[in-house]
Parts: C-alpha cells; sequence; structure tokens
C-alpha cells in the first residue's frame, strides 16, 4: 500500500481481515492537518459495513453527529438541512488528523506494518511480482504481490505504471484554519457567490476552517504561495459572515491553497496494481464524496486483490469498471447541482458549470 491516508488506511485494515498481509508505506511522518473534516450521511452505510460507526461513536473527542447543512445556495435565503431527519441518519464532523491516527491503528490491530516517513522511491515489475524503494526517514525495499496506489491526488504509483489522469474540473480552495472554544451545534455551512463558494465547518475539538473556492487558473496553479487572505472577501457573503468568527490572523493554525476539482484516471487498475480513493478518482468536495469514496474503494479494492491473488484474473478490471461508473454517476450529480445555482450564469465561474457538457 503506497499512501497511510484514509484509504490506504481502510484497505489495510481490510486486507488485513481477509488474512492478507499488508504493508503500508506513508511519506508523513505522523498523521498531518488536513483539509476534509465532514463525513456526509450517505457515508454511513460504509462506515457500518468497515466497523468505523462504532468507532466513531466511542470517541467523542474525534467525531461528532452533524446537526446538518444550513446553506445559501441557489437564492439569498438560507436552507437547512437537518442532520436527524436524514435518510441514513446524520453525518459525522471529524477532527481529521485524530481520525487518521485511529485509522492508523486499526489497520496495525489488524496486521499490517505500517511505516510513517517512507516515501516510495521507485517501483519495479519483476516476474509477478513488484519491488518498491521507499527513500525519507524510512528507507526500505518491499516486494509484494499487488501494489495498491492510495497517494491521493497525486496518484503516485498508477501514473509510474502509465495510467493517465483526466481533469474534468478544475477548481482551488483556499483554506485556513484556527482553533476556537468548540461548539455545540456542529452545522456544516456552505454558500455560494458570484465567483465560486464558500464552505465551514467546526470539528469536536474546537478546530474551524473557512474555505473559499475558486476557478483555478494557470497563474493561481503556478504560484508557489498565493496570497490567502479571506478577511475581505468574507464581508461580502451573507451566510459566512454570519457564522464564522475569524480570528486575528495571526492566531491562524493553517493556511493552504489546495486543488479541488474532479479528476480520475483513466482506468483505475492494471496487471498487479490498483488505485483507490483520490488517487484513482478525486471529487469536488462540494458533493461530500471524498471521503466515502475513499472507504469505500478501499473494501472494494481489499476484496477485489484477495479474489485477485486467488486466481480470478477479472477482479481487478470488475473493480477498474465499478470506479468507472461511481465517478460517471458523480459527474452527473455535480453537473445538476451546479445548475441548481442560476444567479449568476454570466459570471466565469458559473457559465464554466452550466456550459459543461452532459456526462454518460
Ligand atoms: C478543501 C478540501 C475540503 C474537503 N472536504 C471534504 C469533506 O468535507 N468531506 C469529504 O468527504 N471529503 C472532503 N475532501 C476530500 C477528502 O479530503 C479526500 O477525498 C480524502 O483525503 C481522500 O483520501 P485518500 O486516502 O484517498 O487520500 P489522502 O488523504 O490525500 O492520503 C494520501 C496519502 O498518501 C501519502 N503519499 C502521497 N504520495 C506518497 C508517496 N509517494 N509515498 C508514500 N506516501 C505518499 C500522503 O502523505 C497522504 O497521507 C476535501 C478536500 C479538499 C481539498
Amino acid at each position: 500500500m503506497v499512501g497511510g491516508g484514509p484509504a490506504g488506511a481502510v484497505a489495510a485494515a481490510t486486507l488485513g481481515g481477509l488474512g492478507l498481509r499488508a504493508v503500508v508505506l506513508e511519506a508523513a511522518t505522523k498523521p498531518r492537518w488536513k483539509p476534509g473534516e465532514a463525513l456526509a450521511p450517505e457515508c454511513n452505510p460504509i462506515l457500518d459495513r468497515v466497523g468505523l460507526s462504532a468507532l466513531l461513536a466511542s470517541r467523542p473527542d474525534i467525531a461528532r453527529r452533524s446537526a446538518g447543512i444550513r446553506s445559501a445556495w441557489g437564492s439569498g435565503e438560507i436552507a437547512y438541512r437537518d442532520g436527524f431527519r436524514e435518510p441514513f441518519g446524520a453525518g459525522w464532523i471529524i477532527d481529521r488528523s485524530q481520525f487518521e491516527r485511529l485509522l492508523s491503528a486499526r489497520a496495525v490491530e489488524a496486521g499490517a506494518e505500517w511505516f510513517w516517513g517512507a516515501r516510495l522511491h521507485a517501483i519495479e515489475r519483476y516476474g509477478d511480482s513488484w519491488r518498491l524503494d521507499t527513500s525519507g526517514l524510512a528507507t526500505h525495499r518491499f516486494d509484494a504481490r499487488i501494489v495498491i496506489d492510495a497517494t491521493g491526488r497525486p496518484a503516485g504509483v498508477a501514473r509510474r505504471l502509465g495510467a493517465r489522469r483526466i481533469q474534468y474540473q478544475s477548481q482551488i480552495a483556499k483554506v485556513v484554519g484556527w482553533t476556537a472554544r468548540p461548539i455545540e451545534a456542529a452545522w456544516i455551512s456552505v454558500e455560494s457567490d458570484p465567483d465560486g463558494w464558500w464552505y465551514s465547518a467546526s470539528a469536536p475539538n474546537g478546530s474551524q476552517l473557512l474555505a473559499q473556492f475558486r476557478e483555478s487558473t494557470a497563474a493561481q496553479a503556478g504560484a508557489l504561495k498565493p496570497r490567502i487572505d479571506l478577511y475581505d472577501a468574507i464581508a461580502a457573503t451573507r451566510l459566512m459572515r454570519s457564522v464564522v468568527a475569524l480570528p486575528p490572523r495571526e492566531a491562524l493554525t493553517h493556511q493552504a491553497v489546495a486543488s479541488a476539482g474532479s479528476a480520475a484516471l483513466d482506468h483505475a487498475a492494471g496487471e498487479g496494481w490498483l488505485a483507490i480513493g483520490d488517487a484513482a478518482a478525486a471529487f469536488d468536495p462540494i458533493s461530500s464524496q471524498g471521503l466515502s469514496n475513499a472507504i469505500a474503494s478501499a473494501e472494494a479494492a481489499a476484496h477485489a486483490a484477495r479474489s485477485w491473488i486467488e486466481g480470478s484474473g477479472d477482479a481487478l478490471d470488475a473493480y477498474a469498471a465499478r470506479m468507472t461508473a461511481t465517478y460517471d454517476a458523480y459527474r452527473r450529480a455535480l453537473r445538476a447541482h451546479y445548475q441548481t445555482e442560476t444567479r449568476w450564469r454570466d459570471r466565469p465561474f458559473w457559465r464554466r458549470r452550466h456550459d459543461w457538457p452532459a456526462c454518460r
């Protein structure tokens, strides 16, 4: 397993449960801050299936039920979607780095060997196996029957092995984080504006996140340190400015510009390898589908890997076809969702989304 984010950790734990030995190579030296703290209600069935619901319920310091989504989208009115009325029950808001720590511990309990500070440096095929070399804190050589790419958006293994990553939509997120007193009602807030949209959430430990989403231009993508200044911009919003209390600049604990568009591999599996999570298909955060796809694809890939090792020659192709179907359904829903906002059809961000051709 290359990559120890949510996808890599769930795949390693599932493989352990299936009696297979997994080795996880994670480039970071410990779980680090990442945006992505909302587990949507639609995640609940997959969280139940992989045994995570009970674990989250037992850790109120890491996860708590979301009150729901309040949004100003499609009109100036603020709409409330109460989490407890959702067909799958309320979603969760998590402390992301503690969540990843929990997933990693669970993978190790299931028998995985976990290497922090191990960045994939080289991979080569020999016979019907792979040889992997790592650099970083942990320099090792590993041999494996099957390799799973869980490296997130870079898709670092699949691309080395010749897969192409196809961009459907480009978008960047300017994200700031800080810590405040935890609040009782954990609402997720979403708001559209003439040039994109906004998102805010508050995790159980009081860590707060505010993100502004914009079309990504070549200049922004190339800039090493684009200016993240949300103070003036938030003043022009309707919902965000009333629910988010930005701290003084010096109290911000995180500032990042993240790629937040949609992209997928042209094929999510090949001879002896599979890609899972964002490496296989990365979703626009407006869909809240990133973590559920990470977990669901990890579970499916672990089962496909076992079938393939046991001799089922088409197991990996079947997995790749499933990923394609998921991504196509997502793109149809994404297009429909953006097209519900009609107030700024003449502005570049919205015009582009209204002009997207229909997907298969
Ligand atoms: C601004 C923003 C907000 C988001 N909000 C949400 C949300 O609210 N809800 C939601 O469901 N999703 C959200 N997402 C998406 C979600 O965070 C991702 O879908 C999720 O992180 C995917 O998990 P993953 O394990 O596939 O990848 P990652 O979490 O990216 O993990 C990949 C891991 O691989 C490691 N790695 C990379 N290269 C190598 C290498 N060469 N060798 C070894 N290790 C390597 C990395 O260090 C990393 O830990 C958001 C995304 C963004 C950008």
